[in-house]
């Protein structure tokens, strides 16, 4: 088994084209990811590589990754430039943005953020959609209350599933949820791109897709088929949960994802007294993590009591402070 270590080693044994170091000193490749310690995948920078001098690195690098043992090797390409042209909107027909939620870590309310924001936005009066493909737990069908299953129309196009004014598909409303947790990454990836681009979701404004917590195959799929408008990062104030959502902000700006905000969730709660207590500690208030925080949500056990019912909370300081969220992004995405 390489592992991620064999992967770098290869990769500094490249020499870089034009710039002096190797690969990885460089800076020519970042956002190496290796799973399952056999399959890599990596972002090229390649705006200062004529094309065909791009393609001749990137069969290379495909060369030395396996020859050191990778099975499965994904390199994309970006132009780094600033002001470089950036595919803007989504590939997916009749959806106009999408818009990844991530984390840098499992627990810190990106699930429920990213239901908060899809319901937030619809009140808004736009056409929303909710993919979930955080793998590791889906549970934005739990969320949301649904108990039925995805159907296919005679042509094989899933049917996403209404409730609450969102339509909705995810790993968890697939015929077995269970079998898909032996899925890999990249059967996994492909099974994301699968249901959001060939579902009948109809028109939509936008598209929110729960994304796994780190960083993995499926924020690259999601970067390289999918071209979202932006994605959002969750975190709790907690210095721990800030160090990965920091590592997340940096993985999608790799990705040339541009990151719309973060959003600082448990952050404090109000006792009955009045009292404000933070379990999770308080951020600074320049964070640093490499975006604006553009909402701070309190700890409030009547989530907790909410999200296992599945009937989401529309109203009270959670809502409001995901109604600034879908306000901001309104705004950002001119939608
Ligand atoms: P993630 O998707 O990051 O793993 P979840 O959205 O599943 O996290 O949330 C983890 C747990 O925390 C759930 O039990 C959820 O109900 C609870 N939770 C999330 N946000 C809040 C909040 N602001 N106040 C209280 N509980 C919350």
């Amino acid at each position: 088994m390489p592992g991620r270590d064999a992967a770098e080693r290869a990769l500094q044994a490249i020499e870089d084209p034009v710039r002096p170091g190797n690969l990885l000193e460089s800076g020519r490749v970042s956002g190496l990811v290796v799973r399952d310690e056999q399959a890599a995948g990596l972002v090229l920078a390649v705006d200062d590589l004529a094309k065909a001098a791009a393609q001749a690195l990137e069969g290379r690098i495909d060369r030395a990754l396996k020859l050191a043992g990778f099975t499965s090797v994904r390199v994309i390409q970006t132009a780094e430039r600033g002001d470089a042209p950036r595919p803007q909107g989504a590939t997916v027909p009749g959806v106009r943005h999408i818009i990844g939620v991530g984390a840098g870590k499992g627990g810190v309310g990106k699930s429920t953020v990213a239901v908060g924001l899809a319901l937030a936005l619809k009140r808004r009066g736009l056409k929303v959609g909710l993919l979930d493909a955080d793998i590791q737990g889906p549970s934005a069908h739990i969320l949301l209350g649904i108990r039925e299953r995805a159907r296919a129309t005679a042509d094989k196009r899933l049917i996403p599933l209404e409730c609450h004014g969102l339509k909705m598909l995810g790993m968890g409303v697939m015929a077995d949820p269970d079998k898909a947790v032996a899925w890999r990454g990249p059967m996994v990836a492909g099974a994301m791109v699968q249901m959001a681009t060939v579902a009948d979701w109809g028109e939509l404004d936008v598209l929110v897709v729960d994304l796994p917590p780190g960083t993995g195959d499926i924020h690259l799929s999601l970067a390289q088929k999918l071209t979202p408008s932006g994605a959002l990062v969750v975190t709790t104030p907690q210095a721990l949960a800030r160090a990965d959502a920091r590592r997340a902000v940096a993985f999608f700006e790799q990705l040339k994802v541009p990151v719309l905000g973060v959003v600082m969730n448990m952050a404090g709660m109000v006792m009955p007294d009045g009292q404000v207590v933070h379990p999770f500690g308080e951020a600074p208030a320049d964070a640093g993590l490499g975006a604006d925080t553009i909402a701070s949500l309190p700890l409030d056990p009547a989530v907790v009591a909410a999200s296992d019912a599945g009937t989401p909370i529309e109203t009270g300081s959670i809502a409001a402070g995901l109604d600034t969220v879908a306000a901001r992004i309104a705004t950002q995405l001119t939608l």
